[in-house]
């Protein structure tokens, strides 16, 4: 039986983590075409503003990864002769970014500013309509480099926290169900214990300290429950539910996604409900 893995190039996280920004983009090439979420302009400006070591073309972005936006935003980043895209932002600008940077041919970093998903390290990009359903996915590169600022993320609602939390919870109950039934995962075949170890951990984190870095989200405090469950949700989740192998409650958060009430609700709040609805399924205990 074959299994896989998969991984971001390179992984830094920590409050200040954007500070590195200039030596770890130089790493990669000299001129940087950053796409940047509308809603986090003026927190991201200041860290690409002063950069000495490569040169970088600014691109705010507001709206979904769709089709015609990959096309439009590669295009873009084409004719700036930049080879390195960097994306901050949530979900849809990091997916955007990546499909981007691959139509294009540039290296891409993932820069989250929110820690909503598992999606930062991973090499997938969701494609969605312009009614905002789910249309099809994209099987990507992973990122050369993910950078997480926990401070910045810290600084954001609780609420985008929280939804992270719910993608994370779910990723050792589908990497397991995918173990049992000798299940491929998105890269392709079964999955490596690495992934499994990682999901668990994941899992295990977020149980011990989650309620904690909560709190602290809240309070808007990078503390060190806080960053423990980033790297959770953030990097754990992302290589185990991609290497893993996903399940019922994605299979769940999918179908929600084709109901408009559900439109409101983020990728991880929606995946909690597939999870507990999966629990139900299999009839687990209380
Ligand atoms: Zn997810």
């Amino acid at each position: 039986m074959i299994r896989t893995s998969v991984f971001p190039r390179r992984y830094l996280q920590g409050a200040g983590a954007l500070h590195q920004l200039g030596p770890e983009l130089k790493r990669l090439g000299n001129k940087v075409f950053a796409l940047i979420d509308q809603f986090v302009v003026d927190q991201v400006t200041p860290y690409l503003a002063d950069l000495t070591e490569v040169s970088v073309v600014r691109h705010p972005f507001t709206g979904h990864c769709t089709h015609a936006t990959i096309e439009t935003i590669a295009a873009v980043a084409r004719q700036s002769d930049a080879t390195v895209l960097v994306a901050f932002g949530g979900g849809s600008v990091l997916d955007v970014g990546r499909s981007a940077a691959a139509a294009a041919g540039m290296a891409f970093v993932s820069a989250p500013t929110i820690a909503a998903s598992d999606a930062p390290c991973s090499g997938i990009s969701i494609v969605y309509d312009d009614k905002g359903v789910m249309s099809g996915r994209l099987t990507l590169r992973n990122p050369d480099l993910v950078i997480v600022d926990t401070a910045l993320i810290a600084k954001a609602p609780v609420r985008f926290f929280v939804a992270g939390i719910g993608d994370g919870l779910a990723t050792w109950y589908e990497a397991a169900s995918c173990r049992r039934s000798h299940s491929a995962t998105i890269s392709g075949f079964t999955g490596t214990a690495l992934a499994h170890a990682a999901a668990q951990l994941c899992r295990d984190t977020i149980l011990d300290r989650g309620r904690q870095a909560v709190a602290d989200c809240r309070a808007h405090l990078a503390t060190p429950d806080l960053d423990a469950v980033i790297e959770a949700t953030v990097l754990l989740s992302g290589i185990g539910f991609e290497s893993g192998g996903l399940g019922a409650a994605h299979a769940i958060h999918n179908g929600l996604t084709m109901l408009p009430q559900t439109a409101k609700f983020m990728h991880g709040e929606k995946v909690a409900v597939g999870l507990l609805a999966s629990l139900f399924l299999s009839e687990r205990s209380d």
